[in-house]
């Protein structure tokens, strides 16, 4: 499969949901060392009182940094999927799962850690922040 596909050159010269939230929101960074992309990924979610996190969902998710190609098409992707999502559902995501949902299942060990650069900053925010 050509890496650079397409759909991956698409997201990287447009990438959706990129920028900054404005509050309330949670923040969290997060750095590749062996590429260099450096990416702060935004969510917005609604106060949690009476919700559960089968009904508490994303209501606004945003990115930004610098990345390369691979890191920043993945974050458009992964954020496209993010909005809308319950904690539930995003709880549930693992590497194997985004890589599919990213169809990048058949990367380079030395690219993974590029295509999943938004996807450890959202397991995190959800750990740490949420
Ligand atoms: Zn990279």
């Amino acid at each position: 499969m050509d890496l650079y596909r397409d759909e991956i050159l698409d997201h990287y010269k447009n990438p959706h949901n990129f920028g900054e939230l404005s509050d309330p929101k949670v923040s969290v960074e997060e750095y590749n060392p062996l590429c260099g992309d450096r990416i702060v990924l935004q969510l917005r979610l609604p106060q949690p009182d009476g919700l559960t996190p089968l009904t508490r969902r994303v209501q606004e998710v945003r990115f930004h940094g610098e990345g390369c190609a691979i890191s920043t098409a993945a974050s458009s992707m992964l954020t496209d999927y993010i909005k809308g999502k319950s904690l539930e559902e995003l709880k549930k995501l693992d590497g194997p799962k985004v890589l599919s949902i990213l169809n990048l299942s058949d990367i380079s060990p030395a690219r993974l850690k590029c295509a999943l650069l938004s996807f450890e900053a959202l397991k995190n925010l959800l750990a740490e922040q949420i």
